[in-house]
């Protein structure tokens, strides 16, 4: 056989090593909390704070700005495992990793970067990111907010919704409108924090599922921003957002993993459990086959992932990858879910079985960083060369 192989399923030493980590702090710390947030919906400051010193806040940052120097490898399995036990610190811990830090890191200048990611990566507060707003989601480039140059700073003016960390992040990396005549071309990314006067967080949502992820309101009333602030070049902030959603949908995909394999696990523990006809539930060859589709799917899923984290950590074009991750990922964890619920009956919709609280989490997978539509729209651009 030869030594250059080219196709490799094996996780090496050091993935293995940050699975087991993620998985012990999962199971240990978050696991037995899990509902108590969901139900109160506040933020898990604590959890946080101790993801930070276990540097999962700042995954994909170099060691010299505080980060763990990690891929997209690595942060696929953090994000997965995470999602095990809670999809919606999962989706925090992808929202700042992947998004507002990521970005600020990317596309941020040396100087905006000592200033805000070591805080960001070590956990010291979080970071949001603002694309959406009331009149602007799949269709980004209808943003409104706008950011008017006067002197040494931009005037920031509008609102996002729909933003995680919206009230809890102090940092936030924003787009907003620099030069209407120009469209999508004329829309710029800011990084800018709560020390500024007249930006801030407002109404956090009342939501379905990921009840203890932040998810709020910002506004900008006349925010002054020192023009160094500016991310990149003026008009380059609607193609560097789509650049920095290429990798959040790995993240996304990842999530969606663990959720889905999540719901495998507690319908297999409950069908060797639960009696019904005399015999265990895992005994009906109907359920057997529920189980099997989802770990096919998970499987695939799972597959897929890793290969657009792989992709993206050799430095290669993921677009297509990524939707194609994101999508099915997403919608088979809703399947997952939902055959997760049935498999457990009338104790699958009681708050005292996890799949209660995963079938309420799983159905923002196929919403946020782009729907499912979304997804089929990137995924046959690419197909079409458009
Ligand atoms: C919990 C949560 C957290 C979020 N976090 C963030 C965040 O941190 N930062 C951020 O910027 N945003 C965030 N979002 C916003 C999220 O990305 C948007 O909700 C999403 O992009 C969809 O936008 P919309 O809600 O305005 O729906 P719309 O764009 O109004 O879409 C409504 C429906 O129409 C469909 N649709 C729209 N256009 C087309 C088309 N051309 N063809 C076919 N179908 C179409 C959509 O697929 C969808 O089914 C979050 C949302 C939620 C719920």
């Amino acid at each position: 056989m030869s030594n250059t192989t080219t196709l490799n399923f094996t996780l090496s030493e050091e993935l293995n090593a940050i699975k087991e980590l993620t998985q012990n702090f999962a199971d240990n710390e978050i696991r037995p909390v899990a509902l108590q947030f969901d139900e109160s919906q506040e933020f898990p400051y604590e959890i946080f704070a101790k993801l930070g010193e276990l540097g999962l806040l700042g995954i994909l940052i170099p060691t010299e700005y505080d980060g763990s120097g990690l891929g997209y490898q690595e942060y696929a399995i953090i994000v997965e495992e995470i999602a095990r036990a809670c999809p919606a610190i999962a989706l925090g811990v992808a929202a700042h990793n992947g998004l507002c830090t990521n970005h600020i890191f990317r596309f941020g200048s040396d100087e905006i970067k000592q200033k805000y990611i070591p805080i960001l990566a070590t956990g010291k507060t979080m970071g949001a990111w603002g694309l959406t707003e009331p009149s602007a989601g799949s269709d980004a480039g209808g943003t409104r907010t706008t950011a008017v140059l006067e002197g040494d700073y931009y005037i920031l003016n509008g609102s996002k919704n729909f933003i995680t960390h919206g009230n809890v992040g102090n940092i936030a990396l924003i787009m907003a409108v620099t030069d209407k005549s120009k469209g999508k071309h004329g829309i710029s990314a800011f990084a800018i924090d709560k020390s500024m006067n007249g930006f801030y967080g407002s109404k956090k949502e009342n939501k379905l599922g990921m009840r203890c992820s932040d998810t709020a309101s910002l506004t900008f009333d006349n925010v002054r921003v020192p023009k160094n602030h500016l991310i990149g070049n003026a008009g380059e902030g609607f193609l560097q957002a789509l650049q920095i959603l290429d990798g959040g949908r790995i993240s996304i995909a990842a999530l969606s993993v663990g959720t889905a394999q999540a719901a495998l696990d507690a319908s297999l523990k409950y069908t060797n459990e639960r009696m019904q006809f005399g015999k265990r539930l895992h005994e009906f060859q109907g359920i057997q086959f529920k189980l099997a589709k989802m770990a096919m799917d998970i499987e695939a899923a799972r597959l897929l992932t890793y290969k657009a984290a792989w992709m993206k950590d050799r430095g290669e074009n993921i677009t297509l990858i990524a939707a194609q991750a994101k999508l099915f990922a997403s919608e088979i964890a809703v399947r997952a879910c939902e055959e997760a619920v049935q498999i457990h009956g009338g104790y699958g919709y009681i708050k005292e079985y996890p799949v209660e609280k995963l079938y309420r989490d799983v159905k923002l997978l196929t919403i946020g960083e782009g729907t499912s539509e979304v997804q089929k729209m990137v995924i046959a651009r690419n197909l079409l060369n458009k």
